[in-house]
């Protein structure tokens, strides 16, 4: 396998790629493996020399996992990436390789379904999936992690011998369990996935047409903006309560407003806006649903706002949602994202903590946002799948980006002390509990591993996988003995 170091004018190209300019690294060399077989030579190679591994397919991890100064080998599966129906196994197969993009576009092109994922087109399919994605369609279908039939995997056994293996969702599959730690125990864990293959269940895929959910016909969608300076703190707590009491109401997998899915901007004052933005996938219905939702929500208020509702074709919408919020830029910030998923709304106190947070005179950009959660997802036992949360109502994350360095000190103190008051009741993370869910592995957060933020002494992977964290144990010791794959929040052996 052919070894790019710095000499090589790929190299600052490859070096570039990532989504956080927060964290940085420089490998000895990268590969950009071809085949499984490419895949397998490189990390045996690397196991050989002793060499640190780290993959990336997409370069969207929000935490510096793979833009580490301690990895030595990074091996980008940017060149696998074709996407096919295989019938064979009766299902999809992607290369890790893929982005969500490109998996939305040729799977409507080619069959007219869709793999309901994230939310903007450049996430690489590699590390989403193994990590739950949830995205604008999960109310209505579920998470991607619950259309995966099957994993193609790269892992080295307790000789430090470099293999590949196939695990399935069929129950007579001896390496069934794989298959489950990769429908929501994170990226990095386990080994290397070269190609996942997706199918609904229930379906036995024959006809690629009826083997994953059918594309939405068309895109509905709605946005909402408000002054902030309208807003004193006694409209803004009527606004987070009227969004979680909407969120609650309407979260069940029968719920009649599964095909609508929304989003709340609680932006810092500084930004002069608060804003709602999302889309219903219900056709002639879906304005009447966007209404009734913003009545619920936006009306009680009685303030003036803009909205704005438009009917998009599907694909022209997934690869390009709501361009607004990704402007020239975007991809050169530094972030910090905090997330906790919630079971029952906000209380008084923490509305208003984010009150507090969100009108002080810090020179801060970034918020609060909350989208809803639930659906279909929630028609899921939580040990079917690697993704336990089956009963939250909203995923929420504090979150903040600079662009110079001054920035941020001043920042990262925000968003951090923001969401530990937030969740003071409980240790300043959201534990499992009657209103917390714990948090999204596909939103990793390092500080969930430092007892100055984290004071629950709960440690983090039960926060990511409650209950099912033992079975990854299990899962973790029979594939990667001898943990050549980890980083801050890894499962541990
Ligand atoms: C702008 C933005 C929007 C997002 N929106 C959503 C969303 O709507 N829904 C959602 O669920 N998440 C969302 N995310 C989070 C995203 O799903 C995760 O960051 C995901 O891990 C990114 O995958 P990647 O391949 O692009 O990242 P990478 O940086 O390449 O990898 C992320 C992690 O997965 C590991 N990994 C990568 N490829 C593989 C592989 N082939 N096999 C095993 N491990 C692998 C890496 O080693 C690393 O630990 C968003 C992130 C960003 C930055």
């Amino acid at each position: 396998m052919e070894k790019i170091t710095s000499n090589d004018i790929r190299f600052a190209d490859l070096n570039e790629k990532r989504f956080n300019k927060r964290f940085t690294g420089k490998p000895e060399y990268f590969c950009l493996p071809e085949s499984t077989s490419d895949v397998v030579a490189a990390v045996q190679e690397a196991v050989n020399t002793q060499k640190r591994i780290v993959v990336r397919s997409g370069g969207y991890c929000l935490e510096g996992f793979v833009s580490d100064p301690s990895v030595q080998v990074l091996i980008d599966m940017s060149l696998m990436k074709s996407i096919s129906y295989d019938a064979k196994r009766s299902a999809f197969e992607v290369e890790a390789g893929a982005t969500v993009g490109e998996t939305y576009r040729r799977l409507f092109l080619g069959w007219g379904v869709v793999l309901p994922s994230g939310q903007h087109p450049n996430i690489g399919i590699g590390g989403h999936v193994l990590g739950g994605a949830f995205g604008f369609l999960c109310r209505e279908y579920g998470l991607a992690a619950d259309h995966l039939h099957a994993i193609e995997l790269v892992a080295v056994d307790s000789s430090g011998k470099a293999h590949s293996v196939i695990a399935t969702r069929e129950e007579n599959d001896p390496n069934r369990e794989l298959w489950w730690a990769h429908t929501g125990g994170g990226g990095g864990n386990f080994g290397i996935v070269t190609r996942y293959w997706f199918r609904s269940a229930g379906t036995d895929g024959a006809n690629p047409a009826t083997a994953l959910p059918k594309a939405p016909k068309t895109i509905t969608t709605f946005r909402v903006s408000w002054d902030w300076n309208n807003f004193d703190e006694k409209l803004f707590s009527q606004l987070v309560q009227n969004f979680g009491a909407w969120a609650q109401k309407n979260s069940s997998p029968e719920s009649p407003y599964k095909q609508l899915f929304s989003l709340l901007f609680l932006n810092h004052r500084n930004m002069g806006k608060l804003e709602m933005k999302g889309v219903s996938t219900a056709g002639p219905t879906a304005i009447q649903l966007i209404d009734e939702h913003l009545a619920s929500i936006a009306g009680p208020l009685g303030l003036s706002y803009t909205r704005q509702v438009e009917e998009t074709a599907w694909l022209q919408f997934a690869l390009n949602p709501f361009p607004e919020l990704f402007q020239p830029g975007y991809d050169k910030v530094k972030a910090k994202i905090k997330d906790a998923f919630l079971r029952r709304p906000f209380t008084d106190d923490q509305i208003t903590t984010a009150y507090k947070y969100l009108t002080n005179n810090e020179p801060v950009g970034g918020g609060l946002g909350m989208a809803t959660y639930g659906g279909r997802v929630n028609a899921i036992m939580p040990e079917a799948t690697a993704s336990v949360q089956r009963d939250c109502i909203l995923d929420i994350a504090c979150n903040t980006g600079w662009g110079e360095p001054e920035g941020e000190a001043a920042s990262l103190s925000w968003v951090r002390n923001f969401y530990q008051d937030l969740f003071a009741a409980s240790g300043g993370v959201p534990v499992p509990n009657e209103q917390t869910g714990g948090c999204m592995i596909n939103h990793p957060d390092t500080d969930l591993t430092d007892p100055q933020w984290n004071r629950s002494g709960i440690p983090c992977q039960i926060l990511y996988y409650r209950d099912n964290y033992p079975r990854l144990q299990q899962v973790k010791q029979k594939w990667d003995p001898n943990n050549v794959f980890h980083h801050a929040l890894s499962i541990s052996l």
